[in-house]
């Protein structure tokens, strides 16, 4: 078979990284901030902690907020068995999306104030991971993703909170990412005003560890949750 000539290596791995937009994912104001390569995308879900998961049940719209983890072009959610959230995207359509704040925008006029942000949407249909072995690696995933290197430290999930337990993959292929960073937009002839503009930017602080009062005895910290942060993994 003739190997494939370098630049088609480049065009498929070029397309591989970029997100088609769709009808659904198609950003239509300020579409400059848009942002569909996979890498945006990845980088903000797992800097992420927190997602909001939209369905419908009987007609009427609900958000939830929940955990979750990418694992490659994965996002899975886990909840109780008769979680209403996953049972409703189990086969049917979500749109679920995670937000980052990176600060506030102060411009010289009201009406031009906004916020630094990276955020994801993502369309899709979940599907419930059965098989055993996909169902505890997704597992895995969100507890590190929270607090990576935990998990190999905690107990394993016993047979009854296994089963207890219900895992939804939502696929990553339909989905967008918005960024807005940078200083205010004014109108050019407010430039003049004197009233004071500029980013108010934010990061999210994590406290000291406090020790559980039930533990038995003292105990060293984990080095990852004495060192806990979540580092940005996009610029
Ligand atoms: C913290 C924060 C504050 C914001 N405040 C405002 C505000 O006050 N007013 C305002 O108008 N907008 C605000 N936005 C932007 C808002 O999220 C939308 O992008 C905006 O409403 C424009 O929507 P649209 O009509 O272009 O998109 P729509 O036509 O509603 O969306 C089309 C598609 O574009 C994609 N898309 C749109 N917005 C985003 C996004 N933020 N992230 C990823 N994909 C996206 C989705 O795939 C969506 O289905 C804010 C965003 C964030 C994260």
């Amino acid at each position: 078979m003739p190997s494939e000539s370098p630049a088609v290596v480049m065009y498929r791995e070029i397309t591989m990284s970029t997100i088609q937009p769709t009808t659904r994912t198609k950003v239509c104001r300020i579409p400059g901030r848009a942002d569909y390569e996979r890498t945006t995308v990845e980088a903000i879900l797992d800097e992420g902690l927190i997602c909001h998961v939209a369905f419908v049940v009987d007609g009427k719209p609900y958000l939830i907020p929940t955990a979750y983890a990418r694992d490659g072009r994965s996002l899975y959610l886990h909840g109780a068995k008769s979680n209403r959230m996953l049972r409703a995207i189990i086969g049917g359509e979500t749109c679920i999306s995670v937000t980052l704040l990176d600060g506030l925008v102060i411009a010289r006029s009201v009406m031009h104030h906004s916020i630094n942000y990276r955020s994801v949407v993502i369309f899709g249909k979940g599907e419930e991971v059965t098989d055993p072995e996909q169902k505890l690696h997704a597992l895995h995933c969100v507890v590190e993703h929270i607090i990576p290197g935990r998990w190999a430290d905690a107990r394993q999930p016993n047979d009854q909170e296994f089963a207890a337990t219900l895992v939804v993959r939502v696929p990553l292929d339909e989905c967008s990412a918005k960024v807005r960073k940078g200083p205010p937009v004014d109108d050019e002839e407010d430039h003049l005003l004197l009233v004071w503009a500029g980013v108010i930017p934010t990061k999210q602080r994590w406290m000291p560890p406090e020790p559980d009062e039930l533990l038995t005895q003292p105990m060293e910290v984990p080095a990852y949750a004495a060192a806990y942060s979540r580092p940005a993994k996009y610029e």
